[in-house]
């Protein structure tokens, strides 16, 4: 029998798991997973928000993943760091960086770095308990947050803040987190989206939960836009249509409001030693030109949309944040195979549902296949892959159930299915309690 191809796939999100998936279970290849964190799962496990508990129960599907045969984790590994792409490519018959788009984009407006001021996946982050994230504290301080974007992220951040701490309980939140949530005294929520109802960008889905929250009531203002005309409704459901239905709505005495503006470009953020008020132009208006409309604000969280950032070793697309690639295969101009692959948001950007990742997959790997086939691949049995030994702390599968196990039982403590650990220290040091007993 032929000795059996080895890759290496950076990054355990979803792209980075399907293609794991595909390798090993259609292709029959070995597969190592190289994660920076301790815990698998990429945004699933910190981006997808905490209240989505459907949504969640997908790591269940990418558990069994790693658990396949000849798949193997390599947890708390960053390459670039721990490793070089170059080193794994030596050892390796090939390399797939499904490392995902962690950088944002900036509001680019006066009064940015105003304390206060934070990119909303920098909340997204704290609240999913990102080893990384920083302590987010305040929120005993803020009555109004205005949230910039027109998106899901958009929605997902006014939603958490929309919430009682009570409601989210069942969630995984960390502890510290609900105890942060618990003492917020935010009313007012405003979202604002440049464009109109009829551009946004959310799903229908995450849309109309807005209008069913049990300590919120929606609000939706009038469109600001000087120069797009809404188009006219025609009867489909549309987020539009959903918006529209709201406009006449009654407010209840729920103790939150999520606003809705449309039409307005932010023009400045203000405030003296901190964030006070955004101000917003009319999209369309000349610079200068159209009536501001000025939104209280103790906390605004940009939410204009994820960035790529480089990956060491690769070229790289600076304007759409991507590794360009031809089918998945890293394209260095030159024709030539070097036995680099790309899948997920570092491949096609910042866009589409964790399913996407899944088909996206597939072309990767199927392109990949094609090359070792074609010879473009280290001469078969001369692969040599990793061992935990050569990478100092990993936290391989056992290390990881540990983490796993630990968050379990803190979550029965609170009906949830699971509470996150959240600190880098006490990641490793589940991990290296289990691992050390196994
Ligand atoms: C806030 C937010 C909410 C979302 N909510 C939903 C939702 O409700 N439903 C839905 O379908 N989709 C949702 N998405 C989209 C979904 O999360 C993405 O489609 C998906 O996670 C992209 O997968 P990925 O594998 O490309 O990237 P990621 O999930 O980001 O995974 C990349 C992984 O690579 C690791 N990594 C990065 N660099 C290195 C390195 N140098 N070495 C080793 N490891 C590395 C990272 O730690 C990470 O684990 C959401 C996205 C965001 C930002």
């Amino acid at each position: 029998m032929l000795p059996q191809r080895h890759v290496a796939v950076v990054g355990a999100g979803p792209s980075g798991l399907y293609t794991a998936q595909t390798l090993a279970r259609t292709y029959g290849m070995a597969v190592d997973v190289f994660e920076r964190l301790p815990a698998p799962y990429g945004l699933l496990r910190y981006g997808v928000a905490p209240d989505h508990l459907r949504m969640k129960k997908l790591t269940a599907v990418l558990e069994k993943v790693l658990q396949l045969p000849g798949v193997r984790f390599f947890g708390n590994v960053e390459i670039g760091r721990d490793i070089t792409g170059e080193e794994l490519g030596a050892r390796y018959d090939a390399v797939v960086y499904a490392v995902g788009a962690s950088g944002h984009r900036a509001l680019d407006v006066p009064g940015e770095t105003l304390p206060g001021v934070h990119p909303a996946t920098d909340f997204v982050s704290w609240y999913s308990g990102h080893p990384d994230a920083d302590l987010f504290t305040g929120l005993d301080a803020v009555r109004s947050a205005v949230v910039v974007g027109a998106g899901n992220v958009a929605l997902d951040v006014a939603r958490v803040l929309a919430r009682s701490a009570q409601e989210l309980t069942v969630s995984d939140v960390p502890d510290r987190v609900l105890e942060e949530l618990a003492h917020s005294t935010v009313r007012d929520i405003h979202v604002v989206a440049r464009r109109g109802p009829d551009e946004v960008k959310f799903t229908l889905k995450e849309l109309t939960e807005m209008g069913d929250l049990a300590n919120a009531d929606v609000r939706v203002h009038a469109d600001n836009r000087t120069a797009a005309a809404a188009r006219p409704a025609s009867g489909e459901a549309t987020c539009a249509a959903v918006l529209d239905g709201w406009r006449g709505r009654e407010m209840s005495s729920k103790p939150r409001t999520v606003h809705f503006h449309f039409g307005l470009s932010l023009a400045r953020i203000e405030g003296t030693s901190r964030v006070e008020r955004a101000v917003f132009a009319p999209t369309g208006s000349s610079l200068g030109g159209g009536r501001e409309t000025v939104l209280p604000a103790q906390l605004l969280l940009g939410a204009v949309g994820s960035h790529g950032r480089p990956v060491p070793g690769l070229p790289f697309d600076e304007r759409r944040g991507v590794v360009p690639n031809v089918d998945g295969r890293v394209d260095r101009c030159d024709g030539a195979t070097s036995r680099e692959y790309v899948v997920g948001w570092i491949k096609r950007g910042p866009t589409g549902v964790i399913g996407t990742n899944r088909a996206d997959a597939l072309v990767t790997a199927a392109t990949l296949a094609a090359d070792l086939e074609n010879g473009a691949a280290l001469p078969r049995g001369r692969a040599r892959p990793m061992t935990a030994g050569e990478l100092g702390t990993v936290v391989d599968w056992t290390g990881w159930s540990g983490i796993d196990a630990a968050e379990v039982a803190r979550g029965a403590l609170r009906s949830a299915a699971r509470v996150k650990v959240d600190a880098w220290t006490e990641m490793l040091a589940v991990a290296r309690g289990v691992s050390a007993g196994a």
